[in-house]
């Protein structure tokens, strides 16, 4: 039986409601036995069979498919635009199950600014294994310089925008007019603006990736990830290799997701409005040298910003006047902010990308970005917007 027999079907019935609506119901009944309003959780590994091969439900195994999971997967689907979805046990198991497509010899072409875990797996595991990587500053017209770039073992264009942490922004709908010109695959992954503020998929991409970790689950309390598609023959190979690799999602955790989801537009829309008025407090602070956030005009790439996403997100970058002695004051003196790695939760977290979340990058590389000692991340919860200032205010001082 296809996983994906009567996805289009399932599915139908919800591509009527708006955003909203669907954060909260996209793929998902009151209970069919006991009329539970929220879904069950399907904590099993294996569904009884009427006779051999002839399972008494739709579901024979759960590394396959789980009810609790299938639910999550088609709220995912519907909130990003596409028609499948699979959804991982991280983000990391994520990216790994797209590179899964490609063979020995293949190309991949990334741009630089990457997360530092999964510019990691491309170099250190997937370079051993034969795929080629090239790092390419995809910021301006990307096209230039993918065409330069490319070559007939090109298969896969994988962009990060906004880019974690420098924040920039690359066009997606230009790459995927050149990606879909040349037949190599476009994966977006879309962690930092959630599938509220970005349907990669809507601009033309073939593959929507996040760490569901962040803004989609928001409670950090869940490793997970996900991709989406609208191709059914990539999402046929998909599903094969996921259920072939085992990289699965158990039950609970799609639970905790799919129940975080259902506040996922109000909580991106709280994020966006305590870090745009911290931004602009931030930018105008003394121990400030330069705020980097896509809301502010002072962004390079702004313009694009307000054409190619629907809100700004709640991460930003600053750089701090002074280097590490002072980006370290401000570190460890924080009490609402925590120093912690990871973003995209209720409670605001900070963190220093050179030795923490970046740090898995080669020195020359981190400097040629410009992640500098006095340089630090901030992810904006939904504390009271006081409490963050007067947070950083003496920490700062
Ligand atoms: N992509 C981005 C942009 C990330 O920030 C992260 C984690 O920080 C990942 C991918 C990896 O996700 P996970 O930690 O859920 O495996």
């Amino acid at each position: 039986m296809s996983h994906w027999g009567e996805t289009e079907e399932r599915l139908k019935e919800f591509k009527k409601y708006k955003f909203d609506t669907l954060a909260i119901h996209g793929g998902q009944h009151p209970d069919p036995v006991t009329g539970a309003v929220m879904p069950p959780i399907y904590q099993t590994s294996t569904y009884a069979q009427k006779s051999p091969g002839k399972p008494m439900g739709e579901f024979e195994y759960s590394r396959t498919h789980n009810p609790t999971r299938r639910m999550l997967e088609d709220c995912l689907a519907l909130l990003e635009g596409g028609t499948f979805g699979m959804a991982t046990s991280s983000g990391m198991s994520a990216v790994a199950l797209v590179t899964s497509l490609l063979k020995s010899g293949d190309e991949v072409l990334c741009c630089d600014d990457v997360y530092g875990g999964t510019y990691r797996l491309f170099t250190k595991i997937l370079g051993g294994t034969g795929l080629k990587f090239q790092f390419l500053n995809m910021v301006g017209d990307p096209t230039e310089v993918i065409k330069k770039a490319a070559s007939s073992a090109t298969k896969l264009v994988w962009l990060e925008t906004p880019t974690n942490p420098l924040l920039k922004l690359i066009d997606i709908q230009k790459t995927a007019e050149l990606c879909k010109k040349n037949g190599w695959i476009l994966a977006v992954d879309n962690t930092f603006m959630s599938s509220v503020f970005q349907k990669p998929l809507t601009l033309g991409a073939d593959i929507v990736m996040h760490s569901m970790t962040k803004y989609m689950n928001g409670h950090s309390d869940v490793v997970a990830g996900c991709l989406v598609t609208r191709d059914k023959a990539l999402a046929e190979k998909l599903y094969f290799n996921q259920n072939s690799l085992g990289y699965v999602m158990p039950p609970f955790d799609a639970w905790l997701v799919l129940r975080s989801l259902k506040t996922l537009p109000v909580r991106m829309r709280a994020h966006e409005t305590n870090s745009m008025e911290l931004a602009r407090w931030l930018s105008t602070h003394k121990k400030v040298e330069r705020v980097v956030y896509p809301g502010l005009e002072s962004h390079p790439q702004h313009a694009l910003a307000k054409t190619q996403m629907t809100g700004f997100g709640g991460m930003m970058s600053v750089y701090l006047k002074g280097g590490l002695r002072e980006a370290e004051k401000l570190l460890s003196s924080v009490k609402v902010f925590t120093l912690a790695e990871s973003l995209g939760g209720v409670e605001s977290l900070i963190e220093h990308p050179g030795i923490m979340t970046h740090a898995s990058l080669p020195a020359e590389v981190r400097a040629a970005n410009g992640i500098s000692d006095n340089f630090v991340r901030l992810s904006v919860g939904l504390e009271h917007i006081e409490d963050l200032k007067a947070d950083l205010e003496q920490s700062m001082s």
